[in-house]
């Protein structure tokens, strides 16, 4: 269990998105609550790109409960409520392209996007 535990703290020690949820690295906060944070894409792909992840590092879906589900799409909601359209992205696995190992959801926006996705 102590294993596990200290394994774990590898994980969050070294990962980027934890760093900017617990401002470690500075980024400017487009949105937080007690279990997400948001803010723009370092290497935006659209106008508005942003990004919300829960502040915990978690990996996989499996490990959402209802109420991080909630204050995660809640907060998606906040922040696309002025925009005409939007789409929201979420990569997991390196098939799809996925680069950072800790959940997160991109909200793009402000451009004309092709379907089905590249
Ligand atoms: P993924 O490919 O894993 O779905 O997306 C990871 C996203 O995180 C990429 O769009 C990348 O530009 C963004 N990103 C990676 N490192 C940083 C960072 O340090 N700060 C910010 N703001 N975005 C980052
Ligand atoms: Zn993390």
């Amino acid at each position: 269990m102590a294993r596990l535990k200290k394994e774990a703290e590898k994980v969050e020690n070294s990962c980027i998105f934890c760093k900017i949820a617990n401002k470690e690295i500075e980024s400017k906060l487009t949105y937080e609550d007690n279990n997400v944070v948001a803010f723009n894409d370092i290497n935006p792909q659209a106008p508005t790109h942003i990004l919300v992840i829960p502040k915990k590092h978690i990996e996989h879906l499996a490990d959402i409960n209802l109420e991080l589900s909630n204050a995660i799409f809640s907060a998606i909601n906040k922040l696309t409520d002025n925009l005409p359209g939007f789409r929201v992205v979420m990569n997991f696995g390196a098939e799809a392209g996925q680069a950072v190992v800790h959940l997160h959801f991109h909200i793009l926006s402000g451009r004309k996007m092709d379907w089905p996705p590249g």
